[in-house]
Protein backbone atom coordinates (compact mmCIF):
# COMPACT_ATOMS: atom_id res chain seq x y z
CA UNK A 1 0.00 0.00 0.00
CA UNK A 2 2.74 2.18 1.12
CA UNK A 3 4.77 1.83 -2.00
CA UNK A 4 1.72 1.99 -4.13
CA UNK A 5 0.84 5.21 -2.69
CA UNK A 6 3.93 6.35 -3.17
CA UNK A 7 3.72 6.51 -7.03
CA UNK A 8 0.37 8.53 -7.13
CA UNK A 9 2.28 12.27 -7.94
CA UNK A 10 4.25 10.59 -10.54
CA UNK A 11 1.06 9.52 -12.05
CA UNK A 12 -0.95 12.52 -11.72
CA UNK A 13 2.01 14.53 -13.01
CA UNK A 14 2.64 11.97 -15.79
CA UNK A 15 -1.28 12.15 -16.61
CA UNK A 16 -1.27 16.27 -16.55
CA UNK A 17 1.68 16.48 -19.35
CA UNK A 18 -0.12 14.02 -21.23
CA UNK A 19 -3.14 15.73 -21.62
CA UNK A 20 -1.93 19.19 -21.42
CA UNK A 21 -3.21 20.15 -17.79
CA UNK A 22 -2.07 23.03 -16.66
CA UNK A 23 -2.58 23.04 -13.07
CA UNK A 24 0.14 24.89 -11.33
CA UNK A 25 2.10 21.24 -10.65
CA UNK A 26 5.59 21.86 -9.27
CA UNK A 27 7.98 19.31 -7.66
CA UNK A 28 8.45 20.56 -4.12
CA UNK A 29 9.38 18.62 -0.66
CA UNK A 30 6.97 18.86 1.95
CA UNK A 31 7.81 20.65 5.47
CA UNK A 32 6.33 19.96 8.95
CA UNK A 33 8.26 22.34 11.36
CA UNK A 34 8.24 21.74 14.74
CA UNK A 35 7.84 25.38 17.29
CA UNK A 36 8.18 23.14 20.58
CA UNK A 37 9.99 20.00 21.89
CA UNK A 38 6.82 18.32 22.09
CA UNK A 39 6.47 18.59 18.12
CA UNK A 40 10.00 17.41 17.38
CA UNK A 41 9.59 14.39 19.56
CA UNK A 42 6.31 14.39 17.63
CA UNK A 43 8.38 14.38 14.19
CA UNK A 44 10.96 12.13 15.82
CA UNK A 45 8.24 9.16 16.23
CA UNK A 46 6.82 10.31 13.04
CA UNK A 47 9.69 9.43 11.23
CA UNK A 48 10.46 6.20 13.03
CA UNK A 49 7.34 5.17 11.65
CA UNK A 50 8.43 5.91 8.39
CA UNK A 51 11.50 3.94 8.88
CA UNK A 52 9.52 0.67 10.15
CA UNK A 53 7.92 1.23 6.96
CA UNK A 54 10.54 1.33 4.80
CA UNK A 55 10.05 4.66 3.48
CA UNK A 56 13.29 5.40 1.95
CA UNK A 57 15.41 7.42 4.02
CA UNK A 58 15.92 10.06 1.26
CA UNK A 59 12.30 10.46 0.96
CA UNK A 60 12.16 11.16 4.73
CA UNK A 61 14.40 13.18 6.64
CA UNK A 62 15.02 14.55 10.10
CA UNK A 63 16.39 18.27 9.89
CA UNK A 64 17.29 20.44 12.43
CA UNK A 65 16.19 24.19 13.34
CA UNK A 66 19.11 25.61 11.37
CA UNK A 67 18.34 23.57 8.21
CA UNK A 68 14.72 23.80 8.69
CA UNK A 69 15.04 28.02 8.67
CA UNK A 70 17.00 27.64 5.57
CA UNK A 71 13.83 26.47 3.33
CA UNK A 72 11.09 28.68 5.38
CA UNK A 73 11.46 31.13 8.45
CA UNK A 74 9.22 30.05 10.64
CA UNK A 75 9.21 31.91 14.16
CA UNK A 76 10.73 29.44 16.95
CA UNK A 77 11.54 26.55 14.72
CA UNK A 78 13.29 23.88 16.70
CA UNK A 79 13.36 21.43 13.53
CA UNK A 80 11.14 19.57 10.76
CA UNK A 81 10.01 16.50 8.77
CA UNK A 82 10.82 16.57 5.06
CA UNK A 83 9.35 14.52 2.65
CA UNK A 84 10.33 14.75 -0.63
CA UNK A 85 8.51 13.50 -3.84
CA UNK A 86 5.46 15.72 -3.00
CA UNK A 87 4.35 18.50 -5.63
CA UNK A 88 1.95 21.63 -5.15
CA UNK A 89 -0.92 21.83 -7.11
CA UNK A 90 -4.09 24.12 -7.70
CA UNK A 91 -6.89 21.63 -6.99
CA UNK A 92 -9.67 23.47 -8.49
CA UNK A 93 -7.46 23.71 -12.43
CA UNK A 94 -6.45 19.86 -11.55
CA UNK A 95 -10.45 19.19 -11.55
CA UNK A 96 -11.40 20.92 -14.33
CA UNK A 97 -8.46 19.92 -16.78
CA UNK A 98 -8.87 16.05 -16.16
CA UNK A 99 -12.87 16.90 -16.33
CA UNK A 100 -12.16 18.41 -20.51
CA UNK A 101 -9.72 15.57 -20.32
CA UNK A 102 -12.61 13.09 -20.12
CA UNK A 103 -14.85 14.35 -22.10
CA UNK A 104 -12.26 14.69 -24.95
CA UNK A 105 -12.22 11.08 -24.53
CA UNK A 106 -16.45 10.86 -25.12
CA UNK A 107 -17.15 10.61 -21.76
CA UNK A 108 -20.28 12.75 -21.13
CA UNK A 109 -20.60 14.58 -17.59
CA UNK A 110 -23.79 15.55 -15.89
CA UNK A 111 -23.44 18.60 -13.68
CA UNK A 112 -25.87 20.64 -11.50
CA UNK A 113 -27.70 16.99 -10.60
CA UNK A 114 -28.28 15.74 -7.51
CA UNK A 115 -28.00 12.09 -6.41
CA UNK A 116 -31.07 11.77 -4.02
CA UNK A 117 -30.80 7.94 -3.83
CA UNK A 118 -28.41 4.65 -5.02
CA UNK A 119 -29.80 1.16 -5.33
CA UNK A 120 -28.46 -1.72 -7.39
CA UNK A 121 -29.17 -1.15 -10.69
CA UNK A 122 -30.27 2.53 -10.65
CA UNK A 123 -29.44 6.20 -9.06
CA UNK A 124 -31.62 8.41 -8.43
CA UNK A 125 -31.81 11.95 -9.45
CA UNK A 126 -33.68 15.42 -9.25
CA UNK A 127 -33.42 15.36 -12.93
CA UNK A 128 -34.77 11.56 -13.23
CA UNK A 129 -33.69 7.97 -13.23
CA UNK A 130 -30.26 6.71 -14.48
CA UNK A 131 -29.70 2.86 -15.00
CA UNK A 132 -26.73 0.92 -14.65
CA UNK A 133 -25.38 -2.54 -14.00
CA UNK A 134 -21.93 -0.84 -12.53
CA UNK A 135 -22.60 2.48 -10.06
CA UNK A 136 -19.47 4.16 -7.93
CA UNK A 137 -20.70 6.36 -5.71
CA UNK A 138 -17.70 8.68 -5.30
CA UNK A 139 -19.15 11.67 -3.17
CA UNK A 140 -16.75 12.35 -0.68
CA UNK A 141 -17.40 14.40 2.26
CA UNK A 142 -21.37 14.82 1.12
CA UNK A 143 -21.77 10.61 1.15
CA UNK A 144 -23.79 11.30 4.28
CA UNK A 145 -26.89 13.27 2.33
CA UNK A 146 -26.98 10.18 -0.04
CA UNK A 147 -30.06 7.95 1.94
CA UNK A 148 -28.41 5.08 3.65
CA UNK A 149 -24.85 6.53 4.38
CA UNK A 150 -25.66 9.04 7.05
CA UNK A 151 -22.91 7.65 9.42
CA UNK A 152 -20.40 6.82 7.06
CA UNK A 153 -17.95 9.24 6.76
CA UNK A 154 -18.52 12.50 8.29
CA UNK A 155 -17.96 16.02 6.84
CA UNK A 156 -15.47 17.31 8.41
CA UNK A 157 -14.44 21.07 7.82
CA UNK A 158 -11.45 22.74 6.43
CA UNK A 159 -10.51 26.29 5.20
CA UNK A 160 -8.32 28.03 3.93
CA UNK A 161 -7.61 32.00 3.55
CA UNK A 162 -5.18 33.09 0.34
CA UNK A 163 -2.73 36.45 1.17
CA UNK A 164 -2.45 39.60 -1.49
CA UNK A 165 0.42 38.39 -4.08
CA UNK A 166 3.70 38.70 -1.44
CA UNK A 167 6.05 41.46 -2.35
CA UNK A 168 9.59 40.22 -3.12
CA UNK A 169 10.90 42.25 -0.16
CA UNK A 170 8.59 40.10 1.93
CA UNK A 171 9.72 36.87 0.40
CA UNK A 172 13.50 37.92 1.32
CA UNK A 173 12.54 37.80 4.87
CA UNK A 174 10.56 34.61 4.81
CA UNK A 175 12.57 32.50 2.32
CA UNK A 176 10.84 30.16 0.84
CA UNK A 177 12.66 29.86 -2.22
CA UNK A 178 11.86 26.28 -2.95
CA UNK A 179 8.04 26.49 -2.80
CA UNK A 180 7.76 23.96 -0.37
CA UNK A 181 4.10 22.32 0.87
CA UNK A 182 4.63 23.10 4.77
CA UNK A 183 2.70 22.81 7.82
CA UNK A 184 3.02 22.80 11.49
CA UNK A 185 3.43 19.91 14.22
CA UNK A 186 0.36 20.81 16.37
CA UNK A 187 -2.08 19.34 17.64
CA UNK A 188 -4.77 21.61 15.97
CA UNK A 189 -2.33 21.68 12.85
CA UNK A 190 -2.30 24.29 9.98
CA UNK A 191 -0.93 23.26 6.38
CA UNK A 192 0.11 26.17 3.55
CA UNK A 193 1.63 26.50 -0.07
CA UNK A 194 2.95 29.12 -1.86
CA UNK A 195 0.84 29.38 -4.88
CA UNK A 196 2.49 30.24 -8.37
CA UNK A 197 0.84 33.84 -8.11
CA UNK A 198 3.04 34.35 -4.98
CA UNK A 199 0.47 34.42 -2.48
CA UNK A 200 0.71 32.27 0.78
CA UNK A 201 -2.55 29.81 0.88
CA UNK A 202 -3.22 28.52 4.69
CA UNK A 203 -5.61 26.11 5.89
CA UNK A 204 -6.87 24.69 9.19
CA UNK A 205 -9.63 24.01 10.94
CA UNK A 206 -11.63 25.89 13.32
CA UNK A 207 -15.35 24.58 13.47
CA UNK A 208 -14.30 20.94 12.90
CA UNK A 209 -18.10 19.65 12.35
CA UNK A 210 -21.84 20.87 12.28
CA UNK A 211 -24.24 19.06 14.23
CA UNK A 212 -26.26 16.63 12.00
CA UNK A 213 -23.33 16.12 9.72
CA UNK A 214 -24.46 19.63 7.89
CA UNK A 215 -22.23 21.43 5.55
CA UNK A 216 -21.28 25.11 4.29
CA UNK A 217 -23.39 26.91 1.89
CA UNK A 218 -21.09 27.80 -1.40
CA UNK A 219 -17.61 27.14 0.95
CA UNK A 220 -19.03 30.54 2.57
CA UNK A 221 -16.34 31.12 5.47
CA UNK A 222 -17.10 32.64 8.62
CA UNK A 223 -15.50 35.36 9.92
CA UNK A 224 -13.96 34.38 13.29
CA UNK A 225 -12.50 31.05 11.11
CA UNK A 226 -10.64 33.69 8.92
CA UNK A 227 -10.01 35.71 12.30
CA UNK A 228 -7.84 32.37 13.54
CA UNK A 229 -5.69 31.45 10.43
CA UNK A 230 -4.77 35.08 10.09
CA UNK A 231 -3.10 34.69 13.73
CA UNK A 232 -1.82 31.46 12.72
CA UNK A 233 0.11 33.03 9.66
CA UNK A 234 1.06 35.72 11.05
CA UNK A 235 2.34 34.01 14.55
CA UNK A 236 4.29 31.27 12.29
CA UNK A 237 4.94 33.75 9.80
CA UNK A 238 5.56 37.56 11.39
CA UNK A 239 7.33 38.47 7.91
CA UNK A 240 3.87 37.95 6.57
CA UNK A 241 2.02 40.89 9.06
CA UNK A 242 0.44 43.91 6.87
CA UNK A 243 -0.36 41.41 4.01
CA UNK A 244 -3.89 41.87 3.49
CA UNK A 245 -6.07 38.53 3.00
CA UNK A 246 -7.71 38.43 -0.63
CA UNK A 247 -10.01 35.15 -0.26
CA UNK A 248 -11.16 32.67 1.92
CA UNK A 249 -13.36 29.41 1.66
CA UNK A 250 -13.78 26.03 2.84
CA UNK A 251 -15.04 22.72 2.46
CA UNK A 252 -15.81 19.33 3.84
CA UNK A 253 -13.30 16.26 4.25
CA UNK A 254 -14.89 12.93 4.40
CA UNK A 255 -13.87 10.86 7.37
CA UNK A 256 -14.30 7.78 8.42
CA UNK A 257 -14.74 6.08 12.57
CA UNK A 258 -11.27 4.54 12.18
CA UNK A 259 -9.64 7.52 9.97
CA UNK A 260 -8.38 5.06 6.71
CA UNK A 261 -9.66 5.71 3.57
CA UNK A 262 -11.50 2.58 1.31
CA UNK A 263 -12.46 1.69 -2.15
CA UNK A 264 -14.40 -1.07 -3.19
CA UNK A 265 -17.35 -2.96 -5.08
CA UNK A 266 -20.15 -5.02 -3.85
CA UNK A 267 -20.40 -7.90 -6.56
CA UNK A 268 -24.02 -8.37 -5.31
CA UNK A 269 -25.04 -4.98 -5.54
CA UNK A 270 -22.76 -3.72 -8.76
CA UNK A 271 -22.16 -0.45 -6.12
CA UNK A 272 -18.50 0.64 -6.21
CA UNK A 273 -17.22 3.65 -3.67
CA UNK A 274 -14.17 4.96 -2.63
CA UNK A 275 -12.83 7.53 0.12
CA UNK A 276 -12.80 8.82 3.40
CA UNK A 277 -9.13 10.65 2.41
CA UNK A 278 -9.66 12.63 5.54
CA UNK A 279 -8.14 15.47 3.70
CA UNK A 280 -5.72 13.87 1.88
CA UNK A 281 -7.29 13.05 -1.24
CA UNK A 282 -5.62 14.68 -4.15
CA UNK A 283 -3.61 12.35 -5.12
CA UNK A 284 -5.20 9.46 -3.34
CA UNK A 285 -8.58 10.22 -5.57
CA UNK A 286 -5.95 9.26 -8.37
CA UNK A 287 -5.23 6.19 -6.99
CA UNK A 288 -8.65 4.62 -6.21
CA UNK A 289 -10.01 6.01 -9.52
CA UNK A 290 -7.59 3.64 -11.01
CA UNK A 291 -8.44 0.97 -8.07
CA UNK A 292 -12.29 1.56 -8.87
CA UNK A 293 -11.28 0.97 -12.80
CA UNK A 294 -9.92 -2.72 -12.14
CA UNK A 295 -12.93 -3.60 -9.47
CA UNK A 296 -15.21 -2.11 -12.64
CA UNK A 297 -14.17 -4.01 -14.82
CA UNK A 298 -13.55 -7.53 -12.58
CA UNK A 299 -9.62 -7.19 -13.01
CA UNK A 300 -7.41 -8.32 -10.52
CA UNK A 301 -3.81 -6.46 -10.46
CA UNK A 302 -1.86 -5.62 -7.71
CA UNK A 303 -4.13 -2.84 -6.74
CA UNK A 304 -7.24 -4.97 -6.42
CA UNK A 305 -5.85 -7.15 -3.03
CA UNK A 306 -4.87 -3.90 -0.79
CA UNK A 307 -5.69 -3.76 2.28
CA UNK A 308 -7.97 -0.99 1.98
CA UNK A 309 -10.16 -2.57 -0.74
CA UNK A 310 -13.67 -3.67 0.46
CA UNK A 311 -13.09 -2.72 3.73
CA UNK A 312 -15.84 -1.48 5.64
CA UNK A 313 -15.27 0.67 9.04
CA UNK A 314 -18.07 0.76 11.85
CA UNK A 315 -20.21 3.13 11.80
CA UNK A 316 -20.14 6.78 13.31
CA UNK A 317 -22.00 7.19 16.55
CA UNK A 318 -25.71 8.58 16.22
CA UNK A 319 -26.11 12.37 17.48
CA UNK A 320 -25.58 13.93 19.65
CA UNK A 321 -22.17 11.65 20.68
CA UNK A 322 -20.96 12.33 17.51
CA UNK A 323 -20.84 16.22 17.50
CA UNK A 324 -19.68 15.73 20.98
CA UNK A 325 -16.92 13.42 20.54
CA UNK A 326 -15.49 15.61 17.87
CA UNK A 327 -15.34 18.35 19.52
CA UNK A 328 -14.51 17.51 22.28
CA UNK A 329 -11.65 16.46 20.58
CA UNK A 330 -11.01 19.38 19.15
CA UNK A 331 -11.12 21.18 21.75
CA UNK A 332 -8.76 19.04 24.02
CA UNK A 333 -5.72 19.68 21.09
CA UNK A 334 -6.72 23.24 21.31
CA UNK A 335 -5.57 22.84 24.80
CA UNK A 336 -2.69 20.56 24.56
CA UNK A 337 -1.44 22.80 22.09
CA UNK A 338 -1.67 25.35 24.30
CA UNK A 339 -0.03 23.85 27.36
CA UNK A 340 3.19 22.16 25.43
CA UNK A 341 3.57 26.01 24.26
CA UNK A 342 3.32 27.52 27.91
CA UNK A 343 5.11 24.60 29.76
CA UNK A 344 7.61 24.51 26.40
CA UNK A 345 7.80 20.63 27.67
CA UNK A 346 9.31 17.82 26.15
CA UNK A 347 6.17 15.71 25.63
CA UNK A 348 2.99 15.67 24.00
CA UNK A 349 0.27 16.57 26.65
CA UNK A 350 -1.69 13.61 28.18
CA UNK A 351 -4.72 15.89 26.43
CA UNK A 352 -3.92 15.28 23.01
CA UNK A 353 -3.30 11.32 23.73
CA UNK A 354 -7.07 11.66 25.34
CA UNK A 355 -8.29 13.23 22.33
CA UNK A 356 -6.71 10.86 20.14
CA UNK A 357 -8.45 7.69 22.10
CA UNK A 358 -11.74 9.21 21.93
CA UNK A 359 -12.87 9.47 18.43
CA UNK A 360 -10.28 6.31 17.17
CA UNK A 361 -7.79 8.76 15.42
C1 LIG B 1 -9.99 23.42 2.52
C2 LIG B 1 -9.49 22.09 2.03
C3 LIG B 1 -8.14 21.87 1.88
C4 LIG B 1 -7.65 20.65 1.41
N1 LIG B 1 -6.30 20.48 1.26
C5 LIG B 1 -5.82 19.32 0.76
C6 LIG B 1 -4.44 19.13 0.54
O1 LIG B 1 -3.63 20.01 0.83
N2 LIG B 1 -4.01 17.95 0.03
C7 LIG B 1 -4.88 16.94 -0.30
O2 LIG B 1 -4.46 15.88 -0.78
N3 LIG B 1 -6.21 17.09 -0.10
C8 LIG B 1 -6.70 18.26 0.41
N4 LIG B 1 -8.04 18.40 0.63
C9 LIG B 1 -8.92 17.25 0.40
C10 LIG B 1 -9.20 17.04 -1.06
O3 LIG B 1 -9.77 18.22 -1.58
C11 LIG B 1 -10.19 15.87 -1.20
O4 LIG B 1 -9.64 14.73 -0.54
C12 LIG B 1 -10.43 15.54 -2.65
O5 LIG B 1 -11.04 16.64 -3.28
C13 LIG B 1 -11.35 14.33 -2.77
O6 LIG B 1 -11.72 14.16 -4.12
P1 LIG B 1 -13.09 13.48 -4.48
O7 LIG B 1 -13.26 13.61 -5.95
O8 LIG B 1 -13.14 12.10 -3.88
O9 LIG B 1 -14.21 14.30 -3.71
P2 LIG B 1 -14.66 15.81 -3.89
O10 LIG B 1 -13.59 16.62 -4.54
O11 LIG B 1 -15.20 16.26 -2.57
O12 LIG B 1 -15.85 15.67 -4.93
C14 LIG B 1 -17.07 15.08 -4.57
C15 LIG B 1 -18.06 15.49 -5.64
O13 LIG B 1 -19.28 14.83 -5.41
C16 LIG B 1 -20.32 15.77 -5.65
N5 LIG B 1 -21.49 15.33 -4.90
C17 LIG B 1 -21.59 15.13 -3.56
N6 LIG B 1 -22.83 14.72 -3.23
C18 LIG B 1 -23.52 14.64 -4.39
C19 LIG B 1 -24.87 14.27 -4.71
N7 LIG B 1 -25.74 13.89 -3.79
N8 LIG B 1 -25.25 14.34 -6.01
C20 LIG B 1 -24.38 14.70 -7.00
N9 LIG B 1 -23.10 15.06 -6.75
C21 LIG B 1 -22.67 15.02 -5.46
C22 LIG B 1 -19.79 17.10 -5.16
O14 LIG B 1 -20.48 18.16 -5.73
C23 LIG B 1 -18.33 17.00 -5.62
O15 LIG B 1 -18.19 17.50 -6.91
C24 LIG B 1 -8.56 19.61 1.09
C25 LIG B 1 -9.93 19.83 1.23
C26 LIG B 1 -10.40 21.05 1.70
C27 LIG B 1 -11.88 21.25 1.83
Amino acid sequence: MERQLRGTVDEVIRVCEAEGIDADILRTDSVTFACSPAQMQRLRDEHNDDTAWQVPPERSQLVGAAEAAARIRIKDVQGALVTAGVARVQPAKLVRGLAAAVERLGVRIYEQTTVTGIARGHVTTDRGTVTAHRIVRATEGFTHGIPGNEREWIPMNSAIVVTEPVPDAVWDEIGWKGFELFGDAAHAYCYAQRTRGNRIAMGGRRVPYRFGSKTDVNGQTQAETVEKLKDILYRLLPQSRGLQLDHAWCGVLGVPRDWCTTAGMDPATGIGWAGGYVGLGVSTANFSGRTLADLVLDRRTERTDLPWVNRKPRKWEREPLRWLGIHAMYRLYHLADRREAASGGAATSRLATLASRITGR
